[in-house]
């Protein structure tokens, strides 16, 4: 707030030279210090306070994981799952691939019992 030719500009409770609270300080692009207010948490005004560091809580990040998640397809335990049924796939192919080669030593299958099924 100041006076120029009698007349008053600026509201009172902005910040003017006189404002007894603690400035941001930082380096403007002009070269001077920054007269923002600061904030508290950082000392810094909210041009210069620098991006977020994201959150720090467990709950806070649990929130962004909700937030951001889509479908749920891929989440770890998804994953766990779907790997633990491709090793259970593995397996049972692997034991029938070996009760066919037995059946067939065994003479209790023919060796091209397969081709029976083609059409
Ligand atoms: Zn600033």
């Amino acid at each position: 707030m100041f006076t120029k030719n009698n007349v008053t500009i600026g509201l009172e409770w902005r910040f003017g030279p006189s404002w007894p609270g603690q400035r941001c300080f930082a380096k403007t692009r002009r070269g001077s210090k920054c007269q923002r207010p600061a904030n508290k948490r950082n000392g810094r005004c909210r041009l210069h306070g620098g991006a977020s560091t994201g959150a720090k809580t467990l709950e806070g990040r649990e929130r962004i994981s909700q937030t951001n998640m889509r479908h749920g397809k891929y989440t770890k335990d998804k994953l766990e799952k779907q790997r633990m049924n491709a090793a259970k796939g593995r397996e049972i192919r692997r034991e029938l691939r070996q009760m066919e080669r037995d059946l067939i030593d065994g003479a209790l299958l023919d060796k091209r019992w397969r081709d029976s099924f083609l059409l």
